[in-house]
């Protein structure tokens, strides 16, 4: 589904330059929930906003299926990357916008027809379970409730891949567990294959199917969660 080769980010700052990714290789399996774990600084980030090409790799190769997405054109990659849904630690709502309009905008940009968005509106707000909030803004919501909002217009446009940037870090025990537990409901519900970063390995231990370790910019470990914790 995901395939990474051999994959460097060389940072340019000023006349500093930093190696984010070192020959980073891995593969995700279509439908499988996988994890990135490391400390801050590690490359997380830089890894994950490579394989929607937000970051252009100094070399190496992203496939996504059996798009090689270093051959697209900006059209073409604009046009793959809403195969790829994403959520972010501080959610990235917009706070004027009402949640019906946030779930909603990735439709607007599309231009869907206003039947179906509304449609598609309540159909995610079901799923998420906040279907009672769609008039309220941002503002007013709990932060689990703000990341159901978020996981919800990650969905709008029926992405293949949901990416997650430290999607629970900001939330409390409690919440992340239902945040982490409604993202393994919609990934057995739809299938749809996850990878998430994180530097809470619990996060990693209570949905992750497989997990790459990283740590300053290389993989050090990758394989079953299990099988990477029972040996660190
Ligand atoms: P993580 O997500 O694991 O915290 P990042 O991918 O954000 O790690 O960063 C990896 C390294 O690259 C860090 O040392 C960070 O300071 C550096 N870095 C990230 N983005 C940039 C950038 N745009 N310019 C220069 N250095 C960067
Ligand atoms: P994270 O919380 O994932 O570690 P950061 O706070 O390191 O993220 O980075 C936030 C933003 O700042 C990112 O867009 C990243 O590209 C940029 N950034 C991070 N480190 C640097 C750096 N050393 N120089 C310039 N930009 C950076």
């Amino acid at each position: 589904m995901i395939k990474i080769e051999h994959v460097t980010k060389i940072y340019q700052a000023g006349k500093q330059q930093h190696t984010a990714l070192k020959d980073v290789s891995l593969t995700v399996q279509k439908g499988e929930i996988f994890g990135i774990v490391g400390h801050s600084g590690a490359g997380k980030s830089t890894l994950l906003r490579c394989i929607n090409f937000l970051e252009t790799p100094d070399s190496g190769e992203v496939w996504i299926g059996d798009t090689q997405l270093s051959q697209l054109s900006k059209k073409q990659l604009q046009e793959k990357r809403r195969e790829i849904g994403m959520i972010f630690q501080q959610f990235h709502l917009l706070s004027s916008k009402t949640v019906f309009e946030n779930i909603a905008f990735p439709m607007r940009l599309s231009g869907a027809g206003k039947q179906k968005m509304e449609q598609r509106v309540r159909e995610l707000a079901d799923l998420v379970g906040i279907t009672d909030h769609l008039q309220k803004y941002p503002g007013e919501l709990s932060g689990g409730q703000k990341q159901r909002v978020g996981i919800a217009r990650a969905l709008a446009l029926q992405p293949s891949v949901l990416l997650c940037d430290e999607a629970t870090s900001a939330l409390d025990p409690k919440t992340t567990q239902s945040i982490l537990q409604l993202l393994s409901d919609i990934n057995q519900s739809l299938g749809i294959t996850i990878v998430l970063i994180t530097h809470e390995m619990q996060v990693i231990r209570s949905i992750c199917d497989r997990v790459a370790v990283i740590d300053n910019g290389i993989i050090v470990e990758q394989g079953n969660v299990n099988e990477v914790f029972l040996h660190p």
